[in-house]
């Protein structure tokens, strides 16, 4: 797909202009020229923001938009699990539909601003390898407008019964990165889904050495749970990546990590030290979390806590920068929410109780530098304000004047500029009976 062409015919592609006097617009120097960033806040005569562009850092690319298929009796995560596996094996049947509705999401997500997605399409004897090819070409299809970044990932368990001899869905998962070894840039697993403990860690060993033999990242479905009697197994991904001497240039993203909120501040803090200096990134998916987890609290007098990680405490209390991402748009992981990943700030402030400025701001760090670091995207910014030599990946947000806004009520009108290039605009049509 080609992009559409820029609306102003005077961005153009990264060039290196500098620019050292800033002007309405917080622009230190861009790859795109400052007049045309002027002209692009000003649009319909309201200022407007620029700020980097938005990544998902955690999105499943090929399970979008089915709950039409899924019956919810108990909305629970098992029947999520089998609702889900049930819609996955008629894919098959319908590869066109499975295209189309990840075409859909990567559309949306760049209309929103996002021009990096971490994709995770799954690989098991469901769906064999088609949701991963079907994944390529969309990141293919897509490769001028967003970069698409895909994740072979195991949703299902690797180990069948209480055997310790991994199964089909592991030979499944090997043959999908020997056969596109050079175009899958992510292997991924969710441990928790094992039979056992020992299995589970054993999972995790497997995707770290996949990852390591491929050149890959690793990305774990981890500690998706609020049992303060489980293991958190944050601490075996720790021990085996540094008992391979994990190569410093992969990352290692751990998405959910739900249970790591009932550490205490001592257990941060060993955290903390047994990570070092491991390139491992957390990533709160709040839609989810909030949606699946502490169901056993239904029937107490407040119900289900807030299980998922507090990104602005994490940051302020503990110093570590966690992302936040969509995870799942209309699904029976995630039945409800956009995709837009500003959403999840706005949801952010109520739920982390979170709205001082150095808290706005770490909400909406989470969805643009810290998501992309993350993803190991090379591309990042220095901070939200925009400054000489960072990358011409911005997202304009029309009549939104400030940052405080872009997180408590962001705007709809919005344009997508990648490496300088608009890719995406956004216009809200407006009519209300008996005004002009
Ligand atoms: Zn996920």
């Amino acid at each position: 797909m080609a992009p559409s062409p820029p609306f102003f015919p005077i961005i153009r592609t990264p060039s290196h202009t500098r620019i050292s006097t800033p002007r309405e617009v917080r622009v230190g120097g861009l790859d795109c020229e400052h007049d045309v960033l002027v002209e692009l806040t000003r649009e319909g005569n309201e200022v407007g923001l620029v700020i980097p562009s938005l990544a998902h850092a955690h999105l499943h690319l090929d399970k979008c938009s089915i709950l039409d298929r899924c019956n919810l009796l108990t909305g629970d995560f098992n029947e999520a699990l089998r609702v889900t596996n049930a819609a996955k094996a008629a894919f098959k049947h319908d590869p066109d539909d499975l295209y189309k509705r990840g075409e859909s999401l990567i559309c949306g997500s760049v209309e929103c601003g996002v021009t990096s997605i971490r994709a995770h399409v799954e690989v098991d004897e469901a769906v064999g390898l088609l949701c991963v090819e079907t994944g390529l070409q969309l990141s293919e299809a897509f490769q001028e407008v967003c970069d698409v970044q895909v994740a072979a990932f195991a949703q299902e368990p690797l180990f069948v019964g209480s055997s310790t001899e991994p199964g089909e869905n592991y030979a499944l998962l090997v043959r999908a990165l020997e056969k596109h070894a050079n175009k899958i840039k992510v292997v991924g697993s969710a441990p928790y889904v094992e039979p056992s403990i020992a299995q589970a860690k054993l999972n995790i060993g497997l995707v770290l050495d996949l990852a390591i033999k491929h050149h890959l990242h690793a990305d774990f479905h981890l500690d998706y749970n609020l049992d303060p009697s489980s293991e958190p197994l944050i601490h075996t991904v720790i021990s085996e990546a540094k008992r391979r001497a994990w190569p410093s240039e992969l990352g290692i993203a751990i998405g959910h990590a739900t249970r790591l909120q009932l550490f205490i501040p001592a257990e941060w803090e060993a955290l903390g030290a047994a990570t070092g200096n491991l390139p491992i990134t957390l990533i709160g998916l709040p839609q989810s979390d909030m949606y699946m987890m502490g169901r056993s609290a239904f029937d107490a007098p407040l119900g289900a806590p807030r299980g998922t990680l507090r990104v602005p405490q994490l940051a302020s209390r503990h110093g570590i920068h966690a992302a936040m991402a969509v995870n799942n748009v209309q699904n029976a992981f995630t039945p409800q929410g956009s995709l837009d990943p500003l959403a999840l700030c706005t949801l952010g402030v109520a739920l982390f109780q979170s709205a001082t400025p150095a808290d706005l701001r770490e909400l909406l760090r989470a969805v643009t530098l810290t998501a992309k670091q993350a993803v190991a995207e090379p591309r990042v910014h220095k901070d939200l304000t925009l400054a000489v030599g960072d990358p011409a990946d911005l997202l304009v947000l029309h009549g939104t004047p400030d940052v405080a806004t872009a997180v408590l009520n962001p705007g709809l009108d919005r344009t997508t500029i990648r490496a300088g290039v608009v890719v995406a605009r956004r216009r809200v049509s407006r009519w209300i009976a008996g005004t002009r």
